[in-house]
């Protein structure tokens, strides 16, 4: 049993992410490396620093400190991650903040503690926890022991998953503590998704057809609508077609949000895709059209 592992935050009090009143827990690392992704922070599996340039008052302090020769001015990410030996001296004296980790290391003890706070709330409003990222199944060896336990306490669990798991832990140390799985479809094409997500998503499409037949808990299948790349007529349609093979009813459309863009530069990434417009009317008739035999959340 892996007793610690790295977690990007936990927002309590939180009403979207399934029903009622729920803990929303990110988990720090990712199999995939989508494109668009809204958490790219949560993609690496490693601690990180990030700087946010709105908060940074250029005074110097950070400078002043770094031995390592990281901080360099005239670049245009501040910091030199292959330099930097996260030592957080810099982090330490921002009067701003604008420099902090990423990735919190917890143990199960820890995390189910701060969970266990809100039991309350979640049985007055029918909610509980759910696992997020990053991928939450990337981290089975340490959530296996944090489900038994939350089933135990009787509180409703949610994953979110993009479905890149290991089918038999899945079902052996998973499945059988959880209460409601949302699982992300992408793009229905595996070339297509090697391109975009960089893996194959033939694990993906067997692990959800398999679960699916598994029927033992509820599954919602998300798909994210990113414009040019998963919201095509082509994509969104195929997506559809296999859904009705597969007998599914309902489904959530998750629509594109721009705000991630500046996201990506704190870490020191540059982007491959960057589109900064909100989803139009005229897009969000023709997507609802082509889903128009699902049941799907108004959005
Ligand atoms: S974490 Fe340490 S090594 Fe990295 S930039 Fe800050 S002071 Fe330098
Ligand atoms: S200490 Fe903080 S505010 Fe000052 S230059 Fe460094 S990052 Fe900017």
């Amino acid at each position: 049993m892996l007793d610690k592992t790295l977690l990007v935050d936990i927002k309590r009090n939180a009403l979207d992410d399934g029903p009622g009143i729920r803990t929303l827990v990110f988990f720090k690392g990712c199999p995939l490396s989508c494109v668009w992704c809204q958490n790219p922070e949560a993609i690496s599996p490693f601690k990180e620093i990030s700087f946010n340039r709105n908060s940074c008052s250029e005074c110097e302090t950070c400078l002043s400190v770094c031995n390592q020769d990281a901080i360099d001015f005239s670049y245009e990410y501040r910091i030199n991650r292959s330099k930097c030996n996260l030592c957080g001296k810099c982090i330490e004296v921002c009067p701003n903040s604008a420099l902090k980790f990423v990735g919190q290391e917890y143990s199960i003890k820890d995390l189910l503690e701060i969970i266990l706070k809100d039991k309350i709330f979640y049985k007055n409003s029918g909610g509980g926890v759910t696992f997020s990222g990053g991928e939450p199944l990337y981290h089975i060896d340490y959530m296996k022991a944090l489900v038994k336990e939350l089933k135990k306490e009787e509180i409703n669990v949610c994953i979110e998953t993009c479905g890149y798991y290991n089918r038999n832990k899945f079902y052996k140390f998973i499945l059988p503590h959880i209460d409601l799985i949302y699982f992300d479809l992408k793009i229905y094409e595996p070339e297509l998704h090697a391109k975009y997500c960089k893996v194959s998503n033939e694990r993906i499409l067997a692990n959800f057809e398999d679960v699916i037949k598994n029927k033992s808990i509820e599954i919602v299948p998300r798909i994210p609508l990113i414009p040019n790349i998963t919201d095509t007529d082509d994509n969104l349609s195929k997506l559809a077609n296999y859904l009705k093979t597969l007998n599914i009813r309902r489904i959530i459309l998750l629509p594109y949000n721009p705000l991630w863009v500046s996201k990506p530069a704190m870490i020191g990434i540059k982007p491959s895709y960057n589109y900064s417009e909100w989803i139009d009317i005229k897009n969000k008739e023709r997507i609802k059209s082509i889903f128009s035999d699902l049941e799907f959340n108004d959005f």
